[in-house]
C-alpha cells in the first residue's frame, strides 16, 4: 500500500484555514452540501484573555444563556456560493441580569470586506461590462451598519436590457459613498465614446445624482425611476386622503372612516384589485366630499 503520510512541509487538511475563516475569528463544526450551495456551521472562537465573559455594567461574571444564528454570505468556494450559518453565545450576568452577545463586529466587517472583494473580483473585472450601455441606472445602498454609522455604496447598473425587454439589469460598478461626486468621478472616468452612447440615466430624487449626470452627460435625459416615482405619487396621495380626511371629520382616520379603510386599496393599481375590491373605490368616489381624493 501507497505511503498516504503528508510529507514535511504539510499540515493536517483543515477546512477553518482552508476556507480562511479563522481570519474571520470563526471554527468551522459542520458542512452540508445542498443542491446549490455549501452550508458551514461555525462558531466564534474568543480570542485569549477576552474580556466578553464579564458584565460592562456591573463587572460581575456572566453564564451562557443560549445562543442565537446568524447567516451570512460567505466567498464562493470552488465556484460553489457558500454560506456560513454562525452560532453566537448569548450571556447573561450573574448580578444584574443583563444579557449580551459575544462581540463578532469584527468578524463581519472583515467578512463584508472579503465578499465585496470576491462580487469585485467576478463580476466587475470583466472589461467588456460597459458595452453597449444605453439606459444607465444609479442608486445608492446602505451596504453595513456598523457602530459608528452607516456606510452607503452608489450602485451603478445597466438598464438597457430592461428597456429591450431582452434581460435582466447588470450590475456594472459599485462605488463606496453616496455623494455627487462619487457618481461624477465614476462618469468622468468612461471613455468619451462610452458617455455619448448613454442617453437616458434613470435615478432616484437625489439632485446630486442628476447634477453629476447633467454634467458629465450632455445628452443624457435624467429621469426618475419607476419605483421612486410610483412612491413620489403615492406620498401625494396619503397626503390629500389625510387632508380632507381632516376637513370633513375634524379628526385623524379611524378604522371605520371609509377613507381611512380605503387607504391601501388606493394604492393598489386598478388592474390588480378583484372585483370586489374594486366596489370600495367606486363607493368612496360617489361621495361628492371625495372628490379631491379622487382627482389626486
Ligand atoms: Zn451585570
Amino acid at each position: 500500500m501507497p505511503d498516504a503520510t503528508p510529507g514535511a512541509g504539510f499540515a493536517c487538511p483543515d477546512l477553518t484555514v482552508f476556507c480562511r475563516l479563522d481570519e474571520l475569528g470563526l471554527e468551522v463544526t459542520g458542512q452540508r452540501f445542498e443542491p446549490d450551495r455549501a452550508v458551514l456551521v461555525c462558531r466564534v472562537v474568543e480570542p485569549d484573555g477576552s474580556d466578553e465573559r464579564w458584565c460592562r455594567r456591573c463587572g460581575c461574571e456572566g453564564s451562557p444563556r443560549d445562543t442565537v444564528i446568524r447567516r451570512l454570505a460567505h466567498e464562493p468556494l470552488g465556484w460553489r456560493p457558500t454560506t456560513l450559518v454562525v452560532t453566537i453565545r448569548r450571556y447573561r450576568c450573574s448580578g444584574c441580569g443583563h444579557v449580551w452577545r459575544q462581540d463578532t463586529s469584527l468578524a463581519w466587517n472583515t467578512a463584508n470586506d472579503a465578499v465585496l472583494a470576491e462580487g469585485k473580483r467576478v463580476l466587475i473585472d470583466d472589461p467588456h461590462r460597459l458595452d453597449g450601455v444605453q439606459v444607465l441606472g444609479v442608486d445608492e445602498h446602505v451596504w453595513r451598519h456598523t457602530r459608528r454609522g452607516d456606510k452607503y455604496v452608489t450602485v451603478i447598473i445597466d438598464l438597457t436590457p430592461i428597456r429591450d425587454g431582452t434581460g435582466p439589469a447588470r450590475l456594472l460598478d459599485m462605488v463606496e459613498g453616496r455623494s455627487k461626486q462619487a457618481f461624477k468621478q465614476w462618469l468622468s472616468g468612461r471613455p468619451e465614446a462610452w458617455r455619448d452612447g448613454v442617453k437616458v440615466v434613470a435615478m432616484d430624487g437625489f439632485t446630486g445624482f442628476k447634477t453629476a449626470a447633467a454634467e458629465e452627460i450632455l445628452a443624457a435625459v435624467a429621469v426618475m425611476d419607476p419605483f421612486h416615482v410610483v412612491r413620489l405619487a403615492g406620498d401625494a396621495l396619503d397626503k390629500c386622503r389625510r387632508r380632507v380626511q381632516l376637513a370633513i371629520h375634524g379628526h385623524r382616520g379611524h378604522k371605520d372612516d371609509p377613507l381611512y379603510a380605503a387607504r391601501r386599496t388606493l394604492h393598489t393599481g386598478a388592474d390588480l384589485l378583484t372585483n370586489k375590491q374594486k366596489d370600495r373605490p367606486t363607493a368612496l368616489f360617489a361621495a361628492e366630499e371625495h372628490v379631491e381624493v379622487e382627482a389626486t
